[in-house]
């Protein structure tokens, strides 16, 4: 059993070593810590360049080699929670002894604190895109075969695109394809497509670039990034969701992970704000969530509705949220999520405050 060995001072590094039979070469990362899983270690392979990155808390360990020798282009990844160790098993391309793993490239085997390491992109190639509303669009990316790569619930990636000679990057928030899918099915591991809903804004820098992308071509994704830790959904007993517009990403992957893996979940509640119908995303299936699972309401608010509108309009305020947090038992242990547009997301924090929620209960999705 491994004890953490985390300090004051941060988490302990970790180290590696590595072993070969004839056909196969394992390196083993000894991370010293027990609440790692395959979200905990992204692998790369591209070119002359083998690269795997731990991380570990807020730290990031990585080893950077150039292999001594060829290797087939899949590789396996498994963590063995007990003891925190990663195994990456790779397939040597010809049985044959190596008599070292390979030569060190920049920063190998060294252990800083994650915002220092600076992004690495590796190239995804789009896959699909299917229009979701009139503006807003689902693209799915494919991750090269050569890489291990799964982005943590509530945390984004950058997509990197040049445009007029000048690299480009923007955050966006991997969802599932569907809301509904995915509740039948669990997220198989080592899964290779990333799916975004992302809205085209014709007056914009990046996402008119994007939508002009054409099946089959490439796009460099960031690593991921993100403080939202999961652990705040394990002893959730109601969870509210605040979302505007687009603001609506990261709470797909919450809202179902909450769903499935919260055994404490007594109430989930979505206020989703948008200007008109026509600009919510996956309404029907929203509502079909809703109707299926008794524990889960969603509440449409539109800032600028049709005539025909008869549900809730405005913008954030002071009644609504009352209203929408109302029936919440001061005793029960609560999360509020919020994202969306910035003077939304602050007027929100603001109201949750006057509504005594404290800091500890909200957590607001940003750059
Ligand atoms: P921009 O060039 O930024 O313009 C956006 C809009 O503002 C346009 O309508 C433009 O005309 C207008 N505008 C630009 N400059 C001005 C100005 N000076 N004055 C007035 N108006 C102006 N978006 C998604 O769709 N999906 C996601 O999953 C997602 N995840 C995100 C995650 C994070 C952590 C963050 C911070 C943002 C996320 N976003 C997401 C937003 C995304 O990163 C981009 O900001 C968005 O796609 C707009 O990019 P753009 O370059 O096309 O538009
Ligand atoms: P939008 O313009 O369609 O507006 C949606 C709703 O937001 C409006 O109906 C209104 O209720 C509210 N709103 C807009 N401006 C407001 C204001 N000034 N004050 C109070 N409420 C306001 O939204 P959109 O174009 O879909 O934009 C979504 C935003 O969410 C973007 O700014 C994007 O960057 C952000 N976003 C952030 C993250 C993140 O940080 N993790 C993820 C996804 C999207």
């Amino acid at each position: 059993q491994v004890t953490d060995t985390t300090t004051k001072e941060g988490p302990s590094s970790p180290s590696y070593d590595w072993f070969q039979t004839d056909s196969l070469v394992t390196i083993v990362i000894y991370t010293k810590q027990k609440d790692i899983n395959l979200d905990s270690i992204i692998v790369d392979h591209q070119n002359d360049s083998f690269r795997a990155e731990t991380i570990i808390k807020d730290y990031s360990y990585l080893i950077h080699v150039g292999l001594s020798h060829e290797i087939q282009e899949d590789f396996s990844v498994r963590i063995i929670e007990n003891v925190g160790k990663i195994e990456i098993v790779l397939k040597k391309r010809e049985n044959m002894s190596w008599k070292c793993l390979g030569h060190p490239l920049e920063k190998h085997n060294s252990f800083l604190p994650k915002k220092d390491r600076g992004s690495y992109y590796r190239k995804c190639q789009l896959i699909s895109k299917e229009d979701v509303t009139h503006d807003t669009k689902l693209f799915c990316l494919m991750l090269p075969p050569s890489t291990h790569l799964q982005v943590p619930i509530g945390q984004h990636v950058y997509l990197k695109l040049t445009i007029t000679g000048t690299e480009i990057v923007k955050p966006y928030t991997p969802v599932f394809d569907s809301l509904l899918s995915e509740f039948k099915k669990p997220v198989l591991p080592n899964n290779k497509y990333i799916y975004f809903l992302i809205k085209i804004y014709p007056a914009g820098l990046f996402t008119p670039e994007l939508d002009h992308l054409q099946i089959g071509d490439f796009v460099p994704v960031s690593s991921p990034e993100g403080n939202f830790k999961i652990s705040k959904l394990q002893e959730v007993e109601d969870l509210f969701l605040l979302a505007a517009g687009t603001g609506f990403t990261p709470m797909v992957k919450i809202l179902n992970c909450a769903l499935i893996n919260a055994p404490s979940l007594r109430k989930v509640k979505l206020m989703f704000f948008n200007k008109t119908e026509e600009d919510i995303i996956w309404r029907s299936q929203l509502e079909k969530l809703a109707f299926e699972d008794k524990r889960f309401d969603v509440e449409f608010v539109l800032s600028t509705p049709s005539s025909e509108w008869n549900g809730k309009q405005g913008h954030i305020s002071p009644a609504l949220l009352s209203e929408f947090l109302k029936g919440n038992s001061e005793k029960s242990k609560v999360l509020l999520c919020i994202c969306g547009p910035t003077p939304f997301t602050e007027q929100g924090i603001r109201l949750l405050h006057d509504l005594n929620f404290s800091k500890d209960d909200i957590h607001s999705f940003t750059a």
